[in-house]
């Protein structure tokens, strides 16, 4: 069975073409699934009934279901969620005052291996197709749907467990499917991509035509630090990375933001914020200082309140723009680095 949700619209008309429809099918579907989100071929009127069947035989609509869900205080809301073949991921939902935003997940696991990240612990187990990341979207807008407060997905990063550039193209189909504007038509700019910094994903999105972000986990201002803390610096360092960000701002057009880890005494000095000057200054990219969330799998440590403020202070004065990241759902483990679902279906909760 194809499901609908993983299609881009280019695909969906190409197999309309094969079924002997006219491609105008494909805007059709997309406007029930998206627009109208019926769940059932029969509920599509317009659609004949001969050819409904042939779409109930073929073709299916359906999506992750919820293992567990838990709300925090602040009304993050994190989903465990289980797929078709039993392995389960997770992904968080955000409340900001200009909208919902969803941070996707796009592998079950993640080979990067980050020394700081407990998302790489148990190794990648397999890719997320793009239904299963549309679908992360589509379940949490159902969740908002029964809030019944109008609201809806408005923004996605695919900053959950996983590295999107090792998953290329099935991020790029799901990039493209909820921004179709006959789709879930979530804007361009709304929509970023974090990687670690595989540098063919780097090159090939700067090609890919597209309005959206690109956020770049950089973490380390200089090759000695970040090989000890990213596994990917090894074979990627610095240098090269720099000249394919560049590269990116030149072809695509866009700024890069760069995401920025303290962890205390690691990578929090003045002297790291004098490099991380040096290093980024040529780009026109902006930092977004995390402030680190903890496990017991390791013993790094949250930068203090001032030495974040003195690290933020010395980057804005030497004209470098940054800002520190509004933490969510601390309390229900959906903060940055803390999602980590196990095939088995248990949430590890390291901590404990
Ligand atoms: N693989 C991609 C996207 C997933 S990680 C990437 O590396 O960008 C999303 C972000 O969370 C990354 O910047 C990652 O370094 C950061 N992160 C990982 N563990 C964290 C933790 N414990 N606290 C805060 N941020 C963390």
């Amino acid at each position: 069975m194809i499901n609908l949700y993983g299609l881009t619209l280019e695909k969906l008309q190409n197999l309309m073409l094969i079924e002997g429809q006219k491609p105008y099918r494909a805007i059709q579907l997309y406007t029930w699934i998206y627009e109208k989100r019926v769940t059932s071929f029969d509920e599509m009127s317009d659609i004949s009934a001969s050819f409904r069947e042939v779409l109930k035989e073929k073709y299916c609509l359906n999506l992750p279901t919820i293992y567990r869900k838990q709300v925090s205080a602040d009304g993050t809301v994190k989903l465990l969620l289980e797929l078709e073949d039993g392995m389960k991921v997770e992904t968080v939902l955000m409340r900001y005052d200009y909208g919902c935003s969803v941070c996707v997940s796009s592998q079950v696991g993640c080979n990067m291996a980050c020394s700081f990240c407990s998302s790489g612990i148990l190794g990648k187990q397999r890719n997320l197709k793009p239904e299963e990341m549309v679908g992360q979207i589509l379940v949490m807008n159902n969740l908002l749907k029964e809030e019944g407060k109008g609201m809806h997905v408005t923004h996605a990063v695919v900053m959950g467990t996983g590295e999107p550039f090792d998953n290329y193209d099935n991020v790029m189909d799901f990039i493209r499917i909820i921004n179709a504007q006959k789709g879930l038509a979530i804007g361009a700019r709304h929509i970023t991509v974090s990687t670690c910094g595989l540098i063919e994903g780097i090159h090939k999105y700067a090609r890919e035509g597209l309005q959206t972000n690109l956020a770049i986990s950089l973490h380390a201002p200089n090759d000695e630090l970040r090989n000890s803390l990213m596994k990917i610096n090894k074979a990627y360092p610095l240098e090269i990375l720099m000249s394919a960000i560049k590269d990116y701002e030149n072809i695509a057009g866009r700024r890069v933001t760069y995401e920025y880890l303290l962890l205390s005494n690691i990578n929090d000095t003045l002297e790291c914020a004098e490099q991380l000057v040096n290093l980024i200054k040529g780009t026109n990219g902006y930092v977004n200082l995390i402030p680190y969330n903890e496990t017991n799998k390791n013993n790094y440590k949250r930068s203090s309140g001032n030495r974040v403020h003195a690290f933020l202070d010395y980057l804005t004065k030497h004209g470098v723009k940054a800002t520190i990241r509004k933490e969510f759902g601390s309390d229900i483990d959906a903060a940055c680095g803390q999602l980590k679902a196990k095939t088995e279906g248990e949430v590890i909760d390291e901590r404990k």
